[in-house]
């Protein structure tokens, strides 16, 4: 059985675990996938997070991916790190760098099995901290350069794709490599706050051309996890231009999240009720969760194709990522949003209804750090659904790779 045959009926523990710990954060970028800003009150107690790393310990969970909101805002974060180490799971954490002072980043340096994912999506400030707040670009390029004269090595520079910074690519090489860091480039998903800023920021069809023959020319050196295997369909239907990386969507089958009161989600980038596993404080704790939650078994059930499966790129694209299609209120076994086939762009001008906003831990509305995107307009968090989208037809194992 191939690797990716075993991926899609699940596996006993995810090799994906995404884990937020709070929605806290001293930000409040525009993209935000978990509409992140306030700590939410029923948080997970420092005992209970303890726990919950006992269970991964025992479900032989290797590795797990913490974020937030700014994971480092917690007062125990250092410590839940050590004691996740210390009990044979290994840490890779995304911050936008707040606290990584040069004490802080030697520290790091002499931890084994923790590895440090600094946020960034502009190579200038100007790009970047429209979308992620005034002073933000110095704050990441600081704990770039306070690990990488700290001696600790391999740090990820991760990037969010816009519309904004894919002209960029090759500066944000140049920065990873003056740190000594890899670049890591993801998929803009309309999750969280990103819906509300999607149609804006997400690439136009010439400028994901544009990534796809950059990552054909570059994507060796370049972390992608699942983001860009819609990008696949660019290339011939034998499937033989596509990129390194997983090549389907792995969401409840490999990929999973834990969000700051212990909810798991299918993925990251689905935090809605119909992406809700249940929690992990109940009786069976996580395990019980991700092996029989009537969700999860049906993500691992065979999936079809649908409006999909007459195209001949399926097999490589395979109608892309869940996530997207939801929060544009596309059909799951349709076209993704941004099909590069071109099927997105008119699935979005039909009819469809925007999902209501799920989780919203923003700080006020439409508040963001100022300069914040001029034309930005926010769902309301407390309507039922949301106004109508125009039919603005302008147009997901953080770091995996299978081999
Ligand atoms: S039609 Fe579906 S399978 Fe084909 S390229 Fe578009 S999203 Fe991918
Ligand atoms: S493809 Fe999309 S929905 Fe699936 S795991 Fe990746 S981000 Fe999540």
């Amino acid at each position: 059985m191939k690797l990716v045959e075993n991926f899609e009926l699940g596996l006993d523990a995810p090799i994906c675990l995404t884990w937020e710990l709070t929605y806290a954060c001293n930000l409040e970028c525009a993209h935000c996938l978990s509409s992140s800003g306030r700590r939410d009150p029923r948080e997970l107690s420092t005992e209970q997070c303890e726990a919950v790393i006992d269970e991964l310990q025992r479900m032989q969970v290797f590795y797990v991916n913490i974020g937030g909101g700014e994971p480092t805002v917690r007062p125990d974060f250092w410590h839940l790190v050590e004691y996740a180490v210390a009990h044979d799971v290994g840490v890779k954490f995304s911050t936008n760098g707040v606290r990584l002072t040069p004490e802080r980043a030697r520290w790091l340096a002499g931890s084994d099995y923790v590895d440090v994912q600094i946020s960034l999506d502009g190579a200038t400030a100007e790009v970047n901290d429209r979308v992620r707040g005034t002073g933000s670009y110095d704050t990441a390029i600081t704990a770039l350069r306070n690990l990488h004269d700290a001696g600790f090595r391999d740090a990820k520079l991760s990037v969010v794709c816009t519309r904004e910074n894919i002209g960029q690519l090759d500066d944000f090489k140049a920065i990873a490599d003056r740190f000594g860091a890899t670049l890591r480039l993801t998929r803009l998903r309309p999750s969280g706050r990103g819906a509300d800023v999607w149609d804006e920021l997400h690439p136009l069809p010439e400028q994901q051309r544009e990534l796809y023959e950059w990552l054909l020319a570059h994507g060796d050196g370049v972390l992608t996890g699942d983001s860009f295997f819609h990008l696949a369909a660019f290339g011939p239907e034998d499937g033989s231009g596509a990129l390194p990386g997983l090549n389907l969507c792995g969401a409840g089958r490999v990929v999973c999240l834990i969000d700051p009161i212990g909810d798991v989600y299918a993925c990251p980038f689905a935090i809605h009720d119909q992406f809700l596993a249940g929690n992990l404080l109940a009786d069976g704790g996580f395990d019980r969760v991700w092996k029989t939650s009537a969700l999860f078994q049906e993500l691992r059930e065979p999936q079809t194709g649908g409006a999909c499966s007459g195209c001949a790129h399926y097999d490589s694209c395979r109608g892309g990522c869940m996530a997207a299609k939801f929060f544009t209120g596309l059909p799951l076994d349709g076209p993704d949003p941004e099909c590069v086939q071109g099927y997105g762009e008119s699935a979005l001008a039909g009819e469809r209804t925007i999902p209501a906003v799920g989780q919203d831990h923003s700080r006020s509305a439409p508040s963001r750090n100022a300069p914040v995107l001029l034309t930005l307009s926010r769902r309301r968090p407390d309507s039922d659904l949301a106004p109508p989208v125009s039919a603005c037809a302008e147009s997901p194992l953080a770091g995996f790779a299978p081999n």
